[in-house]
């Protein structure tokens, strides 16, 4: 596979990187990302089941990719033990990402519960702003995202250029939840505590209940709202 000085980037037309990487592998696509992009680089992770996979891909691949860990102040207990087993297991390069304000200091600022009365408000605080704050600097961000989580993942390509110039890249968009179980299976990984209960996909607590059998995989999250997203990849 052709390298790149992460300057050309820049100059390429997008569809013909994807044209490169859509049939690679996600290791070849990790490898790829962390040879052109160098130090300009991090990968995201909300250390869930599905999460895994790519975890350990990088673990084995790129292992001082950082990872970046969204610490909203709002995750399930499990989800925090569960992201120091995998840090430990695999030798993770972890950065923790809080935003500006604790929970505590939000509700004296917003008032309770703002993720009832406004979780896109309340998304854009802990996640969003945190984590434009966390790219600053970066040319490329890894994700761990699938097209088949949902229609709106379904239009991305395994290479996306935001307006301000930051390149995203998903390895795994073209897994499918089965190639994941798979994955799991060969390697014998983990998976998140909260699994065993219905949590197949985990974020922060408030907002994720467990699902039911013939739902979507995300059908617990922010259930019975409109909203299917946190705002990250939209
Ligand atoms: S997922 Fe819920 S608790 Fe977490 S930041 Fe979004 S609205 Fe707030």
């Amino acid at each position: 596979m052709k390298l790149l000085h992460e300057k050309q980037v820049d100059s390429l037309i997008v569809s013909e990187l994807n044209q490169h990487l859509n049939d690679r592998s996600p290791q070849e696509i990790l490898s790829w990302a962390w040879a052109t992009f160098k130090n300009k680089i991090a990968a995201s992770s909300s250390f869930q089941s599905q999460s895994v996979p790519l975890l350990h891909m990088i673990a084995g691949t790129t292992p001082k990719l950082p990872v970046i860990f969204l610490d909203t102040g709002f995750h399930f207990p499990e989800t925090l033990q569960f992201r120091d087993e995998l840090q430990q297991q695999f030798g993770l390069n972890i950065v923790d990402v809080r935003p500006a304000l604790n929970p505590q200091q939000l509700v004296e600022k917003h008032g309770e519960k703002l993720y009832e009365r406004n979780p896109n408000l309340c998304c854009h605080f802990n996640k969003v702003e945190p984590m434009k704050q966390a790219v600053k600097g970066l040319r490329a961000w890894v994700t761990g995202i699938r097209a088949d989580q949902t229609s709106k993942r379904r239009q991305l390509k395994v290479v996306e250029i935001q307006d301000d110039g930051l390149i995203k890249i998903h390895p795994l968009l073209n897994w499918t939840k089965k190639d994941v179980w798979n994955y799991m299976d060969i390697h014998q990984l983990p998976a998140h505590p909260l699994l065993e209960k219905g949590y197949v996909s985990v974020g922060c607590a408030p907002c994720t209940r467990p699902i039911f059998a013939g739902e979507d995989e995300r059908a617990g999250r922010w259930a019975n709202l409109a909203k299917t997203e946190c705002g990250l990849h939209t």
